[in-house]
C-alpha cells in the first residue's frame, strides 16, 4: 500500500519548506520532498534562496561592503588601516557557514514539527499520486489529499554565452569565484546582476554590465531608477543599456563577448563573464505526462488567487508561478496555501509585495511607481524628500538617494511608496504596514517619528505630498 499523507511538499525552498511547517502547525501530516545535494555533498533545504540566492549573496555583499568601507570611507571618520587586504578564501568560507547555519536550521524546525523529510526528487503523476525517487533506493508512489507543487526556478540560459561554471557563470558560479576577477562582465542589469556586480566591483573588480533593454530598471520608478544609474556608475559600475549579447568566444583564461549597441558591433574581453538574464519555472521533472496541471504562455503553473492549480488539492507557488521570483512572495503564499488546505481562508494582498535591491545604497519599492499612478489617469500626488536632508543620515555619511510616496489624490491613500538609500530594504516596511492596514497618507503624517533616525525621511516625504514638509524648501505646483 502507497504511503499516505496529508499534505505532500515537492520542493524544501522557502515556499516549500513554510508551506511544509505551516501544515504541520496545523496538525496535518506532512511530507517535504527535497533533492538538492549542497556543495558539501549533502542533502539540503533550504532551496535556491538559502543555498545558492538571497542569504550567499547577501553575505558576499556584506563582507565586500565592509572591505569598500575600511578601503576609503573609514578614513572620513578619522579610522585608520593599516595595509589593508582581501582574503577570498575565508570570505567564502564565512558565507558558507552562515548557509550551513540555516539550511540545518530548517532541517531542525522539520524535526521540531514532526514534518518528514524525504530526500530524493518527486513527481506528480494522475490524482495526486507522487512518485518519490530517494537519492539512494527505489522509487515509490506515495498518496495525499493535497499536493503543494514548490520546486522553484533556476536561471534563463542564452546560446550567445553557454555558462560552464568557471569563466562564465551563472548566478551559483558567481556566489564561488575564489579570487576577484579583474575585468568582469555581467549580462543583465536586473536585481541579480546588480548585487553580484557590486560585490566584485567593491573588492577590486573593473565591472562592464551589459543590459539589452534601453531603460534602467524598466519596472522601478524611474526617478529612483535614474538616480540609482547615477550613484552606481559613480561607483564604477560601467553599465552600458540598450547592449544585446550576440555572442562569446572562450579562451583559457578569458572570454571574448561581442554585443550590439546603437546598432553598431562591439567586442571586449572579460576574465570572467556573469549571465544574469533572469529565472524561468523549474517543471522539469516535476510533472508527468497525465499530471493534469495546467502551464501558462510563459510556462508557468496556472494557479487562481490562493495559488489552486486546475486539478482539486493540486497547489503550486512561489517561483514556479505567477508574479515577482521573491522569497518572501513564496513565503507568504506557502502559509496561504497551508491554511487554506486547513480550511481556512487567508488572502496574500498581491498590491503589497515589497521588491529590494540590495546594492548600496538599497533600492526598495512597494505598490505603484509613479509612471503607472499616472498611467491610471487618476490624479495623484507625490512627495519626495532625500536623505541629504537628514540628519541621522548625514552623520551616518549616507546623504544619497530620497524616499518618495505616490499618492491618490482623491482618497489620500497611499498607492506606492519607493526608496533610494541607506537601510531602504528596512524602511519600505513602514511602507508595506501602512499600505496593508489602509492607511491614507495623512495617517502617516500625524505619527512621531523618533529623532534622529532615517525613517524622519519617510515622514517627511509623507509631509512633503502636501506640501507640509519642515526639512527640505517645497514650492506648489501650480494647478
Ligand atoms: P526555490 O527556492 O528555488 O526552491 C525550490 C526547491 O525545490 C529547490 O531546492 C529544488 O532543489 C527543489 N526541487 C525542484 N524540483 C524538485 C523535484 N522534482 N523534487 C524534489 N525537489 C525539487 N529573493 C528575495 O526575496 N530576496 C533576495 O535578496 C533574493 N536574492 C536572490 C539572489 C540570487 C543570487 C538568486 C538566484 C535569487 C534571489 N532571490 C531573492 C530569489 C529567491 O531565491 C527565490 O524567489 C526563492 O528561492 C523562491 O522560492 P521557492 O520556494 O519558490 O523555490
Ligand atoms: P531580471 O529578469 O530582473 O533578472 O533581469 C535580467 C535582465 O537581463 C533583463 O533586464 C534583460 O533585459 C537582460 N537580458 C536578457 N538577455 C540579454 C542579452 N542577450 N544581452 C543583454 N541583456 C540581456
Amino acid at each position: 500500500m502507497a504511503d499516505k499523507y496529508d499534505v505532500i511538499v515537492i520542493g524544501g525552498g522557502p515556499g516549500g519548506y513554510v508551506t511544509a511547517i505551516r501544515c504541520a502547525q496545523l496538525g496535518l501530516n506532512t511530507a517535504c520532498i527535497e533533492k538538492r545535494i549542497n556543495k558539501q555533498d549533502q542533502p539540503a533545504l533550504g532551496g535556491t534562496c538559502l543555498n545558492v540566492g538571497c542569504i550567499p549573496s547577501k553575505a558576499l555583499l556584506d563582507s565586500s561592503w565592509k572591505y569598500h568601507e575600511a578601503e576609503g570611507a573609514f578614513a572620513d571618520h578619522g579610522i585608520q588601516v593599516g595595509k589593508l587586504g582581501m582574503d577570498v578564501k575565508a570570505m567564502q568560507e564565512r558565507k558558507d557557514k552562515v548557509v550551513l547555519q540555516l539550511t540545518g536550521g530548517v532541517a531542525s524546525l522539520f524535526k521540531a514539527n514532526k514534518v518528514t523529510w524525504l530526500q530524493g526528487s518527486g513527481e506528480l503523476k494522475a490524482n495526486k499520486q507522487v512518485v518519490f525517487t530517494p537519492h539512494d533506493g527505489e522509487a515509490q508512489t506515495l498518496e495525499a489529499e493535497n499536493v503543494v507543487l514548490a520546486a522553484g526556478s533556476v536561471p534563463v540560459a542564452i546560446p550567445p554565452a553557454e555558462v560552464d561554471q568557471n569563466i562564465v557563470v551563472d548566478s551559483t558560479g558567481a556566489l564561488e569565484f575564489d579570487a576577484v576577477p579583474k575585468k568582469l562582465g555581467v549580462i543583465g542589469a536586473g536585481i541579480i546582476g546588480l548585487e553580484l556586480g557590486s560585490v566584485w566591483s567593491r573588492l577590486g573588480s573593473e565591472v562592464t554590465v551589459l543590459e539589452a533593454v534601453d531603460t534602467f530598471l524598466p519596472t522601478v520608478d524611474q526617478q529612483i531608477a535614474k538616480e540609482a544609474m547615477k550613484l552606481f556608475t559613480k561607483q564604477g559600475l560601467d553599465i552600458h543599456l540598450g547592449a544585446r549579447v550576440t555572442g562569446t568566444k572562450k579562451n583559457k583564461n578569458s572570454v571574448r563577448v561581442t554585443y550590439t549597441l546603437n546598432g553598431e558591433e562591439h567586442e571586449e574581453t572579460y576574465d570572467r563573464l556573469i549571465v544574469a538574464v533572469g529565472r524561468r519555472p523549474y517543471t522539469e521533472g516535476l510533472l508527468s505526462q497525465d499530471a493534469g496541471v495546467t502551464l501558462d504562455e510563459r510556462n508557468y503553473i496556472y494557479v487562481d488567487n490562493q495559488c489552486r492549480t486546475d486539478v482539486p488539492g493540486v497547489y503550486a507557488i512561489g517561483d514556479l508561478v505567477r508574479g515577482p521570483a521573491l522569497a518572501h512572495k513564496a513565503i507568504e503564499e506557502g502559509v496561504m496555501v497551508a491554511e487554506v488546505i486547513a480550511g481556512e481562508h487567508t488572502q496574500v494582498n498581491y498590491d503589497a509585495v515589497p521588491g529590494v535591491i540590495y546594492t548600496h545604497p538599497e533600492v526598495a519599492w512597494v505598490g505603484k511607481s509613479e509612471q503607472e499612478a499616472k498611467d491610471s489617469g487618476e490624479p495623484y500626488k507625490t512627495g519626495v524628500v532625500p536623505f541629504a536632508a537628514n540628519g541621522r543620515a548625514l552623520a551616518a555619511g549616507e546623504p544619497a538617494g530620497m524616499v518618495k510616496f505616490v499618492v491618490d489624490e482623491k482618497t489620500d491613500r497611499i498607492l506606492g511608496m519607493h526608496v533610494l538609500g541607506p537601510q531602504a530594504s528596512e524602511l519600505i516596511q513602514q511602507g508595506v504596514i501602512a499600505m496593508e492596514f489602509g492607511s491614507s497618507i495623512e495617517d502617516l503624517q500625524l505619527m512621531m517619528f523618533g529623532h534622529p533616525s532615517l525613517s524622519e525621511t519617510v515622514h517627511e516625504a509623507a509631509l512633503a505630498t502636501d506640501y507640509k514638509a519642515i526639512h527640505v524648501a517645497q514650492r506648489r505646483r501650480k494647478k
